[in-house]
């Protein structure tokens, strides 16, 4: 069934590919124009959390997800010791944007979406059906992530969290037995090739047994991506287009939160814009009405991780966070419920 309307997206990454799908399969003319290829790398602890079951089902994203890791287990690190264990309050999945975007770009253009990779838009200005999902805005930022895969690596449950000077890394078994290794770091003037910049920036940040570790393991320095100007959003600022996604806010990576956040984002403008395809309602309307309803879904769970997140980057306070999760004081339950 054809639709009067059509939805334009720009951006062909977690929000704007599961939303587009999710319209394809309702019977929605839909384009995305995609700046990047597939598959490709993306700077990403590849970590899911938060992720309700009601959302990957209204989007059909349970086949795409059914073989993802599965992980219950968090292994916390301080001071480069072991510091404590912590199991999650519900389990988190992981697999790779390498293999995700693909599947997802792959299930879209299989619902006779029209995808154009390797093509930017020029378009910034709001226009009848144009969705954002463009990712992070380009912000001045000290921060910088980098991530890179290594092959068979033992880690000591299903995800390790290293707390270093002014910076924090995960590592996550993701798929084939992979590691994910994905670390936000305050930048530095270091330089370095792949996995040497990594294991820089590690020993930099007196993550020294980390750094050794990895410098024995292998390594893949094709999967190696780096993003700066990283910065985070505390609310979602009124905007005259539709946004989805880290396009709408940005969410701290420790949380693990922000591919949840894009595929809710796209769940929660999933009906109104299939109102809008199919004539039920005008454009200004459902912009309105998405980012009131994206307001009121995020605005606890994006304040909540903006007041923790020193609690991961800054010694004085990792220390305290250190102190209380060793004692077992840690509200992790109360505190993961705020994130969600
Ligand atoms: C260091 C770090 C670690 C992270 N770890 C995790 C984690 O473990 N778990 C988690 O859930 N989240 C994590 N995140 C966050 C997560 O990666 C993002 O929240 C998620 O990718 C957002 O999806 P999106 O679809 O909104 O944006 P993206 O996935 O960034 O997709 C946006 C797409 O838009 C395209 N685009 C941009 N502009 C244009 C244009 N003009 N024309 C055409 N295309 C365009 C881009 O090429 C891109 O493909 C992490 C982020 C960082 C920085």
């Amino acid at each position: 069934m054809n639709t009067s309307r059509p939805i334009e997206i720009i951006g062909g990454g977690l929000a704007g590919l599961s939303l587009g799908l999710a319209l394809r399969r309702a019977g929605v003319d839909v384009n995305i124009t995609e700046a990047g290829s597939y598959p490709r790398h993306r700077v990403c602890g590849e970590f899911i959390t938060g992720l309700p079951g009601s959302t990957r089902t209204a989007l059909g994203l349970d086949a795409l997800l059914a073989d993802a890791v599965v992980n219950r287990q968090v292994a916390w690190f301080a001071a480069g010791e072991p510091a404590w264990f912590q199991a999650l309050p519900s389990p988190a999945l992981s697999l790779s944007r390498y293999v995700l975007d693909a599947r997802l770009a792959e299930a879209f253009v299989a619902a006779g979406g029209e995808l154009r990779s390797q093509t930017r838009s020029a378009a910034h200005a709001d226009a009848p059906g144009r969705v954002f999902a463009t990712g992070r805005r380009r912000a001045r930022s000290p921060w910088i992530g980098l991530k890179l895969h290594a092959i068979a690596l033992p880690l000591a449950a299903d995800l390790e969290v290293h707390l270093g000077a002014s910076c924090y890394v995960g590592l996550a078994r993701i798929e084939s037995g992979r590691a994910n290794i994905c670390g936000l770091f305050r930048r530095a003037a270091l330089t370095g090739h792949a996995g040497e910049l990594l294991l820089a920036y590690l020993r930099h940040t007196g993550l020294n047994a980390l750094a050794t570790r990895l410098a024995a393991a292998e390594l893949d320095s094709a999967s190696f991506s780096a993003v700066a100007a990283v910065e985070f959003d505390r609310r979602i600022a009124p905007t005259p287009q539709a946004r989805l996604g880290d396009a709408c806010a940005v969410i701290p990576p420790f949380t693990g939160h922000g591919m949840a956040m894009a595929f809710q984002s796209a769940e929660i403008a999933l009906a109104p814009l299939l109102a809008y395809a199919r004539g039920h309602a005008a454009w200004p309307a459902t912009r309105r009405v998405i980012q009131s309803e994206l307001r009121r879904r995020f605005r606890v769970r994006l304040t909540s991780a903006a007041a923790l997140h020193p609690f991961l980057l800054e010694p004085p306070r990792q220390r305290w966070f250190a102190r209380l999760g060793r004692a077992r004081l840690l509200p992790f339950g109360p505190l993961y419920h705020l994130l969600h």
